[in-house]
């Protein structure tokens, strides 16, 4: 039965309102909306809008969209109306949100654990190339995104998709969106524990499920067991971190209320240890924890991390426990300082069977169609079929015979994807931007493709580990700041005084054991026109001054 605000899906004891009874918490009986999303979703369940799309919306176009659907409950299906060309960046705040609307659409495909077929990424870029204008983008979530989309063609798009194992189901709203996964589960030399029996099995019971498809907004989640720390797990809502516990052996590490955007926190370990068969139980517990607790009265509010903040880890793990799990969980250890800083996979690497996996760049996530479908054709002429999407806007070819990976490299090389690529192609990464989104202030992915080329022609000797990571807006798709130069874009003057694109600096963010974010430097904003010349001193600098082993972020 669908989770409604009067009838919360769970048979948790309801505690007596409390001082957070004024934060929409339905937990402490608080079920009247306090907003208009709130107030959408009590209406009807975002999941619901895939029959109205099916049946009026492609057939009578997008003038019909009801405009609770069209803004709201069409993200549950992965669809976000796309910025209308031609807007700048200073009317992103002063504008309706009908007026920035194009009548085209972004749509996100899920792609849990990052894993594909190279028949799924055939399909993938054949309706790019048929239905996107040959848009198509990695995602730091380890998604495709395509833009230019019509209400049209979605019910085709999702028979493709659907027909080769795929979905936009979840993959927006306040869902649980796709869950990040290592890249090389199952096949990496040094890997702790493949999660990918975990992930399976909580895509089975949670995602598309109604009692689950009402949440305070989005939840996002991690599992991985590579040493290398893979999955970013230090920014999601809850993450389980491969580590070997000394008495029983491998298992996960448990991470709660991690999340960037304008007001963020990193992650805290709740001290649990989870076995790989009890990891969907206690996503479950966590889940509901914020279903059921989670602040729904500000939307600014309302992800987990500021009530793992409010409560502490102690509570935190006390109520999922007592309430949700009905048992202990058992003490455990912190995941280990990773032996190398890219957390990526790129380059060459020898298998557990014996076989190699090959990873590789574009540029800030950027493909298309036609090269997505001509990575399918060299990935199944090379190894067996199987492709990786990474966490960093990146990609992996799987199970490559010792004696193919030559070939392969060239291959992918001829495709302008490199599997030994400049730190600058390899650490830097950039949100939608202004070129699709309608909260973007300013251009990304254009800027980080010349801003690495222009890097490499600057400053071909640099070799240190580098992120440079490019946001839009003050939001964080792309994790500003939690890199070595997080840019923030905003609007600003320039030297004649006219108003120009550019960036508010942070410096010095990093994720792994050391995570921490990037300081502000205090009036430090650079213009998009002076962007290369600033990252070139910033890392000559770093290059001249640099202790031995001393990192950027240090
Ligand atoms: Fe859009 Fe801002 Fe996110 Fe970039 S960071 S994709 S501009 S919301």
């Amino acid at each position: 039965m669908a989770a409604t605000p009067e009838q919360p899906a769970t048979t948790t004891p309801r505690r007596k309102a409390g001082r957070h009874r004024g934060e929409g918490q339905w937990a402490v009986g608080h079920h009247t909306p306090l907003n208009g999303n709130e107030q959408f979703k009590k209406d009807d369940d975002g999941l619901n809008v895939r029959t109205r799309i099916e049946t009026i919306y492609s057939k009578r176009g997008f003038d019909s969209i009801d405009p609770n659907d069209l803004r709201g409950r069409m993200r549950w299906w992965g669809l976000y109306t796309q910025r209308k060309p031609g807007i700048d960046g200073g009317k992103t705040a002063v504008l309706e949100p009908e007026e920035l609307d194009d009548k085209f659409f972004m749509l996100r495909v899920r792609i849990d654990g990052g894993r594909l077929t190279t028949r799924q990424l055939r399909v993938i870029g054949e309706i790019s190339q048929e239905f996107a204008r040959g848009t198509a983008d990695l995602t730091d979530r380890q998604n495709v995104q395509y833009h230019w989309i019509r209400i049209e063609d979605v019910p085709e798009i999702w028979r493709r998709l659907e027909e080769v194992g795929l979905s936009t189901t979840e993959a927006c709203g306040d869902t649980p969106r796709v869950i990040l996964g290592s890249p090389v589960a199952g096949i990496a030399e040094n890997e702790i524990i493949d999660g990918t029996p975990a992930i399976d099995e909580i895509q089975r019971r949670f995602i598309g499920n109604p009692d689950f498809s009402n949440l305070p907004r989005k939840f996002k989640s991690a599992v991985s067991g590579s040493p290398h720390l893979d999955v970013a797990h230090e920014i999601n809502d809850i993450a389980f971190v491969g580590v070997n516990h000394p008495e029983h052996g491998p298992g996960f590490d448990l991470w709660v209320g991690g999340g960037l955007s304008t007001n963020p926190k990193l992650g805290v370990r709740l001290g649990a240890w989870v076995p790989l068969d009890e990891v969907p139980d206690v996503y479950g517990g966590v889940i509901g924890i914020f279903r059921d607790y989670g602040y729904r009265r500000l939307r600014t509010r309302a992800r987990l991390k500021f009530l793992v903040a409010d409560w502490g880890p102690e509570k935190f793990r006390q109520v999922l426990e007592d309430e949700y799990l009905k048992r202990k969980l058992v003490d455990g250890p912190a995941p280990e300082q990773p032996a190398q800083t890219w957390r990526d996979h790129l380059g060459v690497h020898r298998q557990k069977d014996g076989r190699f996996y090959v990873g590789f760049a574009a540029r800030v996530g950027r493909v298309d169609g036609s090269t997505l479908t001509k990575i399918a054709e060299v990935a199944e002429a090379h190894g067996s079929g199987r492709v990786r999407t990474t966490a960093e806007q990146k990609m992996i070819v799987l199970d490559v015979a010792e004696e193919q990976v030559d070939s392969l490299v060239a291959g992918l090389e001829a495709l302008d994807l490199k599997v030994t690529p400049s730190p600058f192609r390899r650490g830097t990464m950039a949100c939608t931007g202004i070129e699709f989104c309608k909260l973007a202030i300013v251009e990304t992915k254009a800027r980080g493709a010349s801003l690495i080329d222009e890097l490499e022609r600057r400053i071909p000797e640099f070799d240190h580990p580098i992120t440079i990571n490019i946001n839009g807006c003050p939001n964080a798709c792309a994790r500003i700041q939690v890199a070595d130069i997080g840019l923030k874009g905003q609007l600003m003057l320039d030297e004649n005084g006219e108003q120009v694109e550019g960036y508010q600096v942070h410096l010095g963010g990093a994720l792994g054991l050391e995570a921490g974010f990037g300081r502000k430097v205090r009036g430090l904003k650079v213009t998009s026109a002076e962007l290369p010349d600033y990252v070139e001193r910033v890392l000559g600098r770093f290059q001249e001054e640099r202790a031995d082993g001393e990192r950027f972020a240090t």
